[in-house]
């Protein structure tokens, strides 16, 4: 139950001698420009980079893996920085090639390409890098915006300052005397503990005054990144801010307007749930804080063994070859299960170029960590079918697709869990409950918040001033007609726009949970229809990073521009909350 790395490298020495060989790569590859023009430095020029990016990334992942065993160790430490290194002279060493390829221009590229079959694995990643330049301006016009690159990302150096540097944890009394420190790392489990309905407003006040208390410093902040993604659409000439974002990975404008419109019109969904958590819980109103609270606590414990028994018996009923990925992924030596002095926390897949992937829990045989381990799974999985399936330049897939390949993994247990007659009630309860909230926070919260950074982006395209008054009223419209609440009536919570980093650090970046995870319910909705719809599951996963994420998804027989893919959440939902309101009368 413990990483067994020497499959990576054999030792230490090992190790080094492969990066003193990455060393005489690097040093290579700089000589290279100004000749790609030449077909056959073209093609020498890409069999380098081949080896150099399949032995970068072994050397990365093995000292990063290392490092997360023991995050105290200095040798680790200090290997990692040795990489960070690595990694930066192989991007100075091949600074040249991206501006050469572009100058080159697309047919000269393509009839390279075409003309050697060991080249055609290149024609998607170039492909990509060609149209991402599509918006490149002249030399002179870089040159300009680059030097305001800096401060084009300033609002987001700006809210990590106010809202984590600058936000010292606080001391609150409870009701009953004792006193408790809250941050805002810790607030939601307090949220969730806390029985005294008072003490959770207190905890929610404290933690919501600071947004408060800055509104008018948070509503510049976020001025400085709308105006930043103004100033951007309109020097490279895009439509609107939505299309400049969209664009990097193709995605149609349509897709977000579905998701959006989609979450809108089943609303009802949600507002049924909330009433029946108010009612379960005997609550006088159910508040936005008050959505972390159980409805029954699953008292069980579940074995490692326990957990992968439960996730092969759920996908017994599939493909061989899927099974076969599974019990590969979760093989002797690729998963270290347990907590450990040092260890780092969560729990991730790390996958490299030809390599075998490797699964970090932490786990703690809670119900939830059963779904971690079918998660986790799902993402190695991805990358062992990737890594049979395709050549080293495409091995490699977008987060859109990534989480596509976990969660239909948890779908499957899930429905196992539901139909297992044996179940215990508190876990079925438990369970249910997990899965509504994890439909209500990807899909309809980030929705919500898809929907919000749409309409901010929108007024300041035509002009408008944005103040703290026009950001809250936007949420306030959203909460309102998403979950019925008047959230200016919660402490401080009409400026949840301030409190969420993504909204600062990655603009129209949320939408991608709630979408890849429609496209990953709807993929599984088919399978439960036929069990040999698994085909078309698996061939997205194949594909690794063949094409843009909605090529990918089309291929696999969904069409993101169509809202039947977002319904087949609204349809689970409903599903779900008949189980649960089932399991509450049991
Ligand atoms: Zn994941």
């Amino acid at each position: 139950m413990e990483w067994n790395l020497s499959t990576l490298y054999a030792s230490l020495d090992a190790w080094q001698n492969d990066y003193d060989h990455m060393k005489t790569l690097i040093e290579k590859m700089p000589t290279f420009e100004g000749k790609l023009g030449n077909f056959e430095d073209f093609k020498a020029y890409y069999k380098l980079q081949k080896e150099a990016s399949v032995t970068l990334n072994k050397l990365y992942q093995y000292a990063s893996l290392k490092s997360d065993l023991n995050t105290k160790d200095t040798e680790n430490a200090a290997r990692k920085q040795q990489m960070a290194t690595l990694v930066n002279e192989y991007q100075k060493a091949t600074a040249f090639e991206k501006p050469e390829i572009l100058n080159l221009g697309w047919e000269t590229i393509e009839a390279f390409l075409n003309k050697d079959e060991s080249l055609k694995a290149y024609h998607f990643p170039l492909k990509k890098l060609f149209h991402q330049s599509e918006h490149v301006l002249d030399k002179d016009s870089e040159r300009l915006l680059t030097n305001y690159s800096k401060l084009a990302s300033q609002g987001a150096q700006l809210h990590g300052a106010l809202s984590i540097a600058d936000n010292d944890a606080k001391t609150v009394t409870l009701e009953d005397g004792s006193a408790i420190t809250v941050s805002s790392g810790n607030f939601r489990s307090h949220l969730a503990d806390l029985e005294n309905p008072k003490d959770r407003e207190t905890v929610f006040k404290t933690i919501f005054s600071h947004y408060e208390n800055h509104k008018y410093t948070f509503a510049q902040i976020y001025n400085t990144v709308l105006n930043a993604d103004v100033a951007m659409m309109k020097s490279r000439g895009y439509d609107s801010s939505l299309d400049a974002f969209l664009h990097k990975n193709a995605i149609d404008p349509v897709v977000y307007h579905n998701l959006v419109d989609v979450a809108k019109e089943s609303t009802d969904l949600l507002k049924r749930y909330y009433k029946l958590r108010k009612e379960t819980l005997g609550l006088k109103q159910h508040h936005t804080y008050d959505r972390f609270m159980p409805l029954a606590e699953s008292s069980s414990k579940f074995s490692y063994d326990d957990a992968t028994s439960l996730f092969f018996d759920a996908i017994d009923h599939l493909d061989e070859d899927f099974k076969n990925k599974a019990y590969d992924a979760l093989k002797e030596g690729y998963v270290d299960v347990h907590e450990k002095e040092g260890k780092q926390t969560g729990a991730y897949s790390s996958s490299s170029l030809n390599n075998h992937p490797f699964i970090l829990l932490n786990y703690d045989e809670t119900l939830g960590d059963v779904f971690t381990v079918a998660h986790e799974a799902g993402h190695s999985m991805h990358s062992l079918f990737s890594m049979e399936h395709q050549p080293e330049a495409t091995q490699n897939y977008t987060i859109f697709v990534a989480e596509i390949a976990s969660t239909f993994n948890e779908h499957l247990l899930l429905d196992h869990f539901i139909e297992n007659k044996q179940s215990d009630k508190a876990d079925k309860i438990q369970i249910l409950q997990q899965s509504i909230d994890d439909i209500a926070a990807t899909f309809y919260r980030q929705t919500l918040f898809a929907a919000y950074e749409l309409k901010a982006h929108e007024l300041a395209e035509a002009g408008h001033p944005i103040t703290h008054e026009t950001l809250s009223g936007i949420m306030r419209e959203l909460y309102l007609e998403f979950y019925d609440i008047d959230i200016a009536k919660e402490p401080g919570k009409e400026y949840v726009w301030a409190y969420i980093p993504h909204m600062f650090f990655a603009p129209f970046y949320v939408y991608q949970y709630a979408t890849s995870f429609a496209a990953s319910l709807k993929l599984y909705d088919l399978v439960k229809e036929d069990p040999k719809n698994i085909e078309k599951h698996m061939q997205l996963l194949k594909s690794g990073g063949d094409d843009f994420p909605m090529n990918q998804v089309k291929r696999a027989g969904l069409d993101l521009t169509d809202k039947d893919v977002f319904r087949s959440v609204t349809k689970r939902l409903e599903t779900l909350l008949d189980e649960l309101e089932l399991a509450l009368k049991e």
